[in-house]
């Protein structure tokens, strides 16, 4: 097989992963281009080269597809309408089609639906009228949520009463919005799930991931849950990829209900922060993962050889500038910095892995072990 230059819209953390991953593989892949607007990104600081240029610049997008063989992103706000015209110069992938849909949200819950896909009870929202009709079919708490452009949970709102419809719809001044059923779920997991050009189709097992005001903070691999649990929401995550057209890694987010009923609340068409557990925990990193799957090799292993715990290093409130990390060495402790200059409040920094390796502490030890570590991996202003 011949070398490809691969083409990755972003380069953030997960650019910086999959141009590592890259690097291991110099007999499929001789070069990585990333576009991105910060100089120096993080992908960069990992040997690729890099178009200074926002995800949307459609000449920047264009100019990336002539020069590469193959184009993957590692963000989902990229222009789904340019990539398609990106699509004669070269391969994109997973499709613009299928970005299409699961950049809008509503969109992307009624093709699962429409597939017998199980998912939250949605609703499209056109109007105040709309919205008081629509909700006391739900009841309340309810979520009303942006259809497109939202991540970490900042285009929701959660409506509780009557009281609040005026306020939820005005906080996003006429963007497009649904409505979903508010699910008092006994878990949030995901799966990562895999297909290469061929269409073989391999999932990891199911993870737990813990949030903290919105944004991923920790993942449990493997999940708590029942066996049984597990295996339905991997079924489920396979039947999704059956439907999902185009190759690549996608992070499937799930609730297990009350009721230990599975339902997706939605998927990311590329690499995910709750994968990340797979740099020391499996055969295959996810990264390894995403790229023999958009090159057409076969899909690597997917069992999980060690129980892990994944923490997220978020900038701490209370300062934004340059920063230091405390330099710690510990047993089957991995930490792996993104190389971003500055801390912002909330910000991905990096992240830790704690490895089970000799399978003696079981995921209560792993949760005491990293209860203690993470009050040490602390940024702080230099
Ligand atoms: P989202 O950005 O839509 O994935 O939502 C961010 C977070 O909001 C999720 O990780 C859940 O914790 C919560 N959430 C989203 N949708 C629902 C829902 N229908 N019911 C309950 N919680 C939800």
């Amino acid at each position: 097989m011949l070398k490809q230059v691969l083409g990755i819209i972003g380069g953030g953390q997960l650019g910086m992963m999959l141009t590592e991953a890259a690097r291991k593989m110099p007999e499929h892949i001789s070069d990585v281009i990333v576009l991105d607007p910060n100089p120096n990104c993080s992908a960069s600081q990992a040997g690729a080269k890099q178009i200074v240029g926002d995800f949307k610049d459609r000449n920047a997008i264009l100019e990336l597809a002539s020069k590469v063989d193959i184009l993957t992103y590692e963000i989902e706000s990229g222009d789904s309408a340019v990539l398609k015209i990106a699509e004669s110069k070269t391969t994109v992938t997973p499709s613009p089609e299928t970005l299409r849909i699961i950049q809008d949200k509503f969109l992307q819950k009624s093709f699962l639906n429409d597939n017998g896909i199980p998912v939250t009870d949605f609703v499209e929202i056109a109007s105040i009228g709309d919205l008081r009709k629509k909700i006391t079919g739900f009841g309340y708490p309810a979520l009303l949520k942006a259809r497109r452009d939202a991540y970490d949970g900042r285009g929701n709102f959660k409506i509780k009463s009557e009281n609040e419809l005026v306020s939820a719809l005005n906080y996003f001044s006429g963007k497009p919005l649904m409505l979903e059923k508010f699910v008092d779920f006994k878990m949030e997991v995901s799966v990562i799930a895999a297909r290469n050009t061929k269409g073989q189709i391999a999932t990891y097992p199911l993870v737990e991931n813990i949030h903290e005001n919105n944004i991923l903070k920790m993942t449990i691999a493997p999940a708590r849950v029942t066996k049984q649990v597990a295996l339905e929401a991997e079924k489920i995550a396979k039947e999704t990829m059956q439907v999902l057209h185009g190759a690549g890694v996608f992070g499937i987010e799930m609730f297990v209900t009350k009721q230990d009923k599975i339902l997706i609340n939605e998927i990311a068409p590329r690499v995910h922060n709750s994968g990340h557990h797979t740099l020391q925990s499996s055969k295959t990193t996810q990264f390894e993962q995403h790229l023999r799957a958009i090159i057409g090799l076969e899909l690597g292993d997917t069992a999980l050889i060690h129980p892990t715990i994944m923490y997220n290093i978020l900038g701490p409130d209370g300062f934004q500038g340059k920063y230091k990390m405390p330099d710690i060495k510990m047993d089957n402790f991995y930490l792996k910095m993104y190389g971003k200059e500055e801390s912002k409040p909330q910000r991905k920094l990096g992240h830790f892995n704690l490895v089970d390796a000799d399978d003696t502490l079981g995921i209560s030890g792993l949760l005491e072990s990293v209860s203690t570590i993470k009050d040490k991996v602390v940024p702080s202003s230099t």
